[in-house]
């Protein structure tokens, strides 16, 4: 990958991707894992992180703990959203950590999206495709995480997530870093019309987003659909971190839900450090 907006970190034979900004800050224990280094059997090899796909509880847990280590972060604290491809964001605090972190029953329940400003507190959130969109405000210390699949970004999590940033934290945003996490690129992603139509609505011509295909689909590029609705909501085009990086392209790499159906989920995951 040859990206200046994002670095690749081995930690341990277990590789993440970090944007490079947020690194820098030295704010934050971020990145977004990969499927390599893990203990999952097939579909899920190796590195699962979700407990809500059907993987084995224990291997899950050991993969958590490997990848928080890499980070830097506590595995029994991560708060994990039950995401339902919503546009809900909670705000989470220390009465928070741990949720989900065991068993995805007590998991932050219907919501996609978390924020807060408690220092160690990491924020936990999977994907197979979907965009993760990672948020870091260096000024008022305070950061994000959404889960951005079709039905997210057409509801604009993203404006949600800023809304509620400014809302609790004061956050300008002039001064956020927002980060888009490898995903599923248009290339890959064919549609009917019933999804197009809310394409079309919202980002009518702009073929970055929304193109036909050659058949009666559409292909919908749901990074730049979400890049747009960044810089739609004030963050400057230079504060934002595009992976390029496709999860249905590369089996090697990455869980893809489009190409594999029953599969593992990598993590996006973020922390804000203890000084
Ligand atoms: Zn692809």
């Amino acid at each position: 990958m040859n990206n200046p907006d994002w670095l690749t970190i081995d930690a341990g034979g277990l590789p993440r991707y970090v944007p490079r900004r947020f690194e820098d800050s030295q704010l934050v224990n971020c990145g977004f894992s990969t499927r390599t280094g893990g203990v999952s059997k097939p579909p899920y090899h190796s590195l699962n992180l979700s407990l809500a796909v059907g993987d084995d509880r224990d291997d899950v847990l050991a993969n958590r703990r490997l990848f928080a280590s890499g980070l830097g972060v506590d595995a029994a604290a991560i708060v994990v959203p039950d995401q339902i491809h919503s546009n809900r964001v909670a705000i989470v605090t220390q009465s928070d950590a741990g949720s989900g972190a065991i068993d995805h029953c007590d998991a932050v329940p219907a919501t996609d999206a978390l924020i807060t400003n408690t220092v160690g507190l990491p924020l936990a959130l999977h994907f197979a495709d979907c965009v993760g969109i990672l948020f870091l405000d260096p000024v008022n210390s305070a950061i994000g995480a959404a889960h951005a699949g079709w039905r997210g970004t057409a509801a604009n999590i993203v404006q949600v997530v800023i809304d509620a940033m400014k809302c609790e934290f004061g956050t300008y945003t002039a001064n956020l870093l927002a980060a888009i996490c490898p995903a599923i690129e248009g290339n890959c992603y064919e549609v009917g019309d019933d999804v197009a139509y809310h394409f079309e609505e919202m980002f009518s011509g702009d073929k970055s987003v929304l193109g036909r295909c050659e058949n009666t689909k559409w292909r919908v590029d749901l990074k730049m659909a979400n890049c747009v609705l960044l810089r739609r909501a004030g963050v400057r085009e230079m504060n934002v971190a595009l992976s390029r990086q496709c999860t249905s392209c590369r089996d090697d790499e990455f869980f893809s839900y489009r190409r594999d159906g029953v599969t593992g989920r990598m993590g996006g995951w973020i922390s804000l450090k203890r000084m």
